[in-house]
């Protein structure tokens, strides 16, 4: 009966955005939600898309009509090239839909995998993002969800040889494995590239299909095709033109654009899967096609039209450059001033992970009863998990929120 239902937790980065907007404190900061603020704590459009709104709203054939299923083909053409590079695709296919941004992409590309490839597990790194426990659990409920290791607390780094180890022990051959393309949220900590190597060979051998998450291009070091590597090197070992060696049946990745453009409520974003060469596409792409007919028939079209017009724009895709290393360098300079200023207080050890982290976060090893006190006393939110957005940081309140983790530590 709906009178039995029982409640749900509010979800805890929506909680403690409502809940930082709801404190009065003058000297409140908010270290929660992944978005970016500019030296004001104020959201920033970026200056490319300001040109590229006014570039769409002088032209005369501006209108609304529906999109095709899969999308705006010119977008798709420029996301793809974005993160995969701009080379013959000819060797392995690759079937490009535009979605409801990164969150619709893990969607559909669950949907999909679950009802196609049907792995036996999907393989997620611990921590993660946490919607992507919930996307699997909606979209694809047979597959049984198990975690790697991916963060060794005690050295506040990567866990690689629990990482690769239980991918070589417990997954078997389809099975999905979700990788952060770059900037793993919450961690802030990437494998290395002769990690990423290992990997994919890994992966390779035992024909593991790869998940790339990819939410962070161009916002993580301001260099897009850096940010890229990993997700490229993985095509290019997996799939090797004119290869007739068995693989995995392919790789996929869910592409969002709310932070590399500032778009988080245009909500867009694109699923590509790159398929085995050889492989037919029309059959994956007709099903793809089908699924987001029954979800969402078609999707929005305004994010879709800014970010073709800036990335098919030279003069705009410059802008947009500049945009990018304007994010990335104010986040990378807060990560050593946060490390400074906490640094000056006796006894605090070493907070140099604070610099070596990419991204919007850092997991601070911050306890819950840390997070608490911060909150209570200091008026200073962030995740349970000790997960600290450092957009939240200025120039204004960095040394308060500095002596604020110290007197917190001490306490
Ligand atoms: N994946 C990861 C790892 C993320 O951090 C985010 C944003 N928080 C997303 C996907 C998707 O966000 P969106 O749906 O806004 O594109």
């Amino acid at each position: 009966r709906l009178a039995d239902i029982p409640e749900v937790p509010r979800d805890e980065v929506f909680a403690l955005t409502a809940d930082f907007k709801a404190d009065d404190h003058p000297n409140k900061v908010s270290l929660g939600a992944g978005v970016y603020r500019d030296e004001n704590s104020q959201p920033w459009v970026l200056p490319s898309v300001k040109a590229a709104r006014e570039a769409l709203n002088k032209n005369r054939d501006w209108n609304h009509e529906y999109l095709p299923i899969h999308g705006l083909d010119d977008f798709l053409d420029v996301a793809r090239d974005l993160i995969l590079g701009r080379e013959d695709t000819s060797q392995s296919p690759v079937v490009s839909i535009q979605t409801i941004s990164g969150t619709g992409a893990n969607h559909l590309g669950a949907a999909f995998l679950a009802q196609r490839l049907k792995p036996r597990h999907v393989f997620i790194s611990s921590p993660t993002w946490g919607n992507h426990h919930l996307i699997w659990e909606f979209a694809a409920p047979d597959v049984v969800q198990k975690t790697y290791p991916y963060y060794h607390a005690p050295t506040r780094s990567l866990d690689f040889e629990g990482m690769m180890s239980t991918l070589e022990a417990e997954a078997v051959e389809d099975d999905v494995v979700i990788l952060h393309a770059c900037a793993h949220n919450p961690t802030g900590i990437d494998p290395t590239r002769e990690q990423w190597e290992a990997l994919a060979e890994l992966f390779k051998r035992k024909k593991l299909f790869a998940f790339f998450d990819s939410a962070y291009q161009g916002f993580a070091t301001g260099d897009v095709d850096a940010d890229a590597w990993a997700v490229r090197h993985f095509r290019h070992v997996l799939f090797p033109r004119d290869s007739t060696a068995e693989g995995p049946q392919g790789l996929c990745i869910a592409q969002s654009f709310s932070k590399n453009f500032g778009l988080y409520g245009e909500r867009v974003g694109a699923l590509h899967l790159v398929l085995a060469p050889g492989t037919p596409e029309p059959g994956p792409r007709t099903q793809l096609l089908r699924l987001v007919r029954g979800e969402i028939s078609n999707p929005p079209t305004f994010g879709g039209r800014i970010v073709q017009t800036i990335l098919s724009d030279p003069r705009l895709r410059a802008m947009w450059d500049r945009d990018l290393q304007t994010m990335s360098s104010r986040i990378k300079r807060m990560r050593s001033l946060l490390r400074q200023e906490i640094e000056k207080h006796p006894g605090v050890g070493d907070w140099s992970h604070l610099e070596s982290e990419i991204g919007m976060f850092t997991f601070t090893g911050l306890s819950p009863a840390h997070v608490l006190r911060l909150r209570k006393v200091h008026h200073i939110y962030l995740m349970m998990s000790g997960r600290a957005s450092i957009s939240g940081l200025n120039e204004k309140n960095v040394t308060y929120v500095a002596d604020a983790i110290f007197e917190v530590i001490k306490h």
